[in-house]
C-alpha cells in the first residue's frame, strides 16, 4: 500500500510514510472486509460511512504537518484509523463523532492497540470541543458545506486545518492556516467525502 499508492503520489514526509506503515489497516474494517484494508479506496464501516482511501489519509495527514508537541482535532473518528494515525504523529487526539456505535468501536479498538493520547466525543464536530481549545491542528474528515465558524475559532494562531468543502459529490480538500486571526486558503485537490451533518435542534410546536 504504502510503497504502490503513497509514495507514488507524491507523499514525502518520511513520519507520515513509517506511520502509514506502522498502523494495521486491516484491524479497522470488519472481518469480511479483510483482504481488501490495503486496497487504492475507501471501504464501508457500518452506519453508511466510510474509511478513507489510504493515500487520501496520508495525504491529509501529510498537508497538517503535525508537530509531536501538538495538540489535534479530529471531526468524524470513523473508524478510528485515521485517529491512530494522528496519535502516533501528535502528543495529543481530541477525536468527535456523531454516530455513538462508531465512537465506541473505535474507542475500543485504539485502546487494544495501546493509544492512551487520545480522547473520544460523541456529538457534533462542526461545534469543535470548547473545553480543549484552542487547536494547533484541526482535520475534517465530513464535507461541509461551508467552513463551521467554531472550528475556526478554536483554530490557534499559525494553526492549520484540512477540511474538505463543497456540496454532495463535489468537493475540494482545503488547508486552511491561520495567520493574523484570518484565515488563509489553498485549494488541494478534488475529494468525495462523506457529509459533515449538523445537529438539527428540536423544533418545538405547542
Ligand atoms: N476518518 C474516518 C472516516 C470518517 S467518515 C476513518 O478513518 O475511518 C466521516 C465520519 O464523520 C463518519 O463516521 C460520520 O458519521 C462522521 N460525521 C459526520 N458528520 C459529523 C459531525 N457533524 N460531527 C462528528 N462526526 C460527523
Amino acid at each position: 500500500m504504502v510503497e504502490n499508492q503513497i509514495i507514488p503520489r507524491g507523499v514525502k514526509d518520511q513520519r507520515v510514510i513509517t506511520t502509514m506503515f506502522n498502523v494495521p489497516r486491516h484491524l479497522f474494517v470488519e472481518p469480511t472486509l479483510r483482504h481488501q484494508a490495503y486496497d487504492d479506496h475507501p471501504l464501508p464501516i457500518g452506519s453508511e460511512q466510510t474509511i478513507s482511501q489510504p493515500y487520501i489519509v496520508a495525504a491529509m495527514t501529510e498537508y497538517l504537518d503535525i508537530k509531536k508537541e501538538n495538540k489535534v482535532l479530529e471531526i468524524g473518528t470513523g473508524s478510528g484509523y485515521q485517529t491512530a494515525i494522528l496519535a502516533e504523529l501528535a502528543n495529543m487526539v481530541y477525536t468527535i463523532e456523531r454516530i455513538d456505535n462508531l465512537s465506541r468501536d473505535a474507542a475500543q479498538r485504539l485502546q487494544q492497540l495501546g493509544y492512551r493520547n487520545v480522547r473520544f466525543k460523541v456529538g457534533d464536530g462542526s461545534l469543535g470541543w470548547k473545553d480543549f481549545a484552542p487547536f494547533d491542528r484541526i482535520m475534517v474528515t465530513a464535507a461541509a458545506e461551508e467552513i463551521p465558524s467554531l472550528l475556526s475559532e478554536q483554530l490557534m494562531e499559525n494553526g492549520r486545518m484540512v477540511i474538505p468543502i463543497g456540496k454532495p459529490f463535489s468537493q475540494k480538500l482545503y488547508l486552511l492556516i491561520k495567520n493574523r486571526g484570518r484565515l488563509k486558503q489553498r485549494p488541494l485537490f478534488d475529494c468525495i467525502f462523506v457529509p459533515l451533518v449538523r445537529n438539527k435542534s428540536l423544533k418545538l410546536t405547542d
